[in-house]
């Protein structure tokens, strides 16, 4: 069964506020509160106002370790490596002691030319059996995300994670953990060259940004990586428990994808 653009933005808990008007055009005002209009660089301008939003309660299990570096000799190891071999290095990775009680490591899915890269955490039980990230309840949420949005995983999408293999009971991934897997992510990236990426929860922007302020701190500005615009949101499992917050999470989905749309070359009249 498919569900219309309404439907799906009335599972995300935020119709009938925000209706796309199009595909591809910038975002209107409506879409993009002042907030987020003026948070676009990395650095925000001094005397900006920060967005609006109330700190977020810390969630259970989401404190994060000091940052580590992930080691050169790792670094090293993939630099010059194409997809399919950086597939097979993580399917046989013993570099983290997550590698013990995986079922699978879990490497990624989607488009491998994306506009869209979208990197949460870690896999869970479904994703570890399955083989696929999001593949549970956060990942319906996270498809009825995208479905909103008129994309879809394997379209223009790529979804990955910041560890590739499950933590036991689900717990958040360690510093050293993340140091272990990040060339891979890093590869990752440098080999998909997407043309926006959305971190999902803490441990992501962790990985990518190396940043440890509060992720309601960080939401609604334009931040890089290696060029790249990025992005931070609330992960879906997150917004499963907290569902008001859906509506800033599909607030921050308008402002990548307006950033997104900025990116696009205009036609030339000739
Ligand atoms: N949560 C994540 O962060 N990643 C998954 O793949 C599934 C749930
Ligand atoms: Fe290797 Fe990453 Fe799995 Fe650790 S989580 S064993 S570094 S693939």
């Amino acid at each position: 069964m498919s569900l219309s653009r309404e439907q799906m933005l009335v599972e995300m808990g935020v119709a009938p506020i925000w209706l796309l008007r199009d595909k591809v055009a910038p975002a209107s005002a409506a879409e993009a509160p002042a907030a987020h209009q003026a948070a676009v660089s990395v650095r925000p301008v001094p005397g900006e106002k920060p967005l609006p939003v109330p700190e977020r309660q810390p969630v259970a299990g989401e404190t994060l370790r000091p940052r580590q570096e992930a080691s050169p000799a790792a670094m090293a190891a993939v630099a010059g490596l194409d997809w399919l071999e950086l597939t097979a290095m993580v399917t046989g990775c013993r570099a983290c002691v997550l590698c013990e009680q995986r079922r699978q490591a879990v490497f990624g899915v989607g488009d491998p030319n994306p506009d869209w890269l979208f990197i949460g955490e870690g896999p869970g039980a479904d994703e570890d059996v399955q083989g696929e990230p999001f593949v549970g309840q956060a990942g319906k949420l996270l498809d009825n995300m995208l479905a909103a949005l008129d994309i879809a995983r394997g379209n223009k999408v790529y979804i990955a994670n910041a560890v590739k293999c499950r933590p036991p009971g689900n717990r958040t991934p360690e510093a050293a953990e993340m140091a272990a897997c990040r060339p891979y992510l890093e590869r990752q990236i440098a080999l998909l060259k997407p043309k926006i990426i959305v971190l999902l929860g803490k441990a992501a922007l962790h990985a990518v940004l190396h940043e440890d302020k509060s992720l309601a701190s960080m939401r609604g500005k334009r931040f890089e990586y290696a060029g790249i615009p990025v992005v931070v949101t609330y992960h879906p499992a997150y917004l499963l428990r907290n569902l008001p917050d859906k509506a800033k999470a599909w607030e921050d989905m308008l402002f990548a994808r307006r950033l997104l749309a900025e990116q696009a070359v205009p036609e030339l009249p000739f």
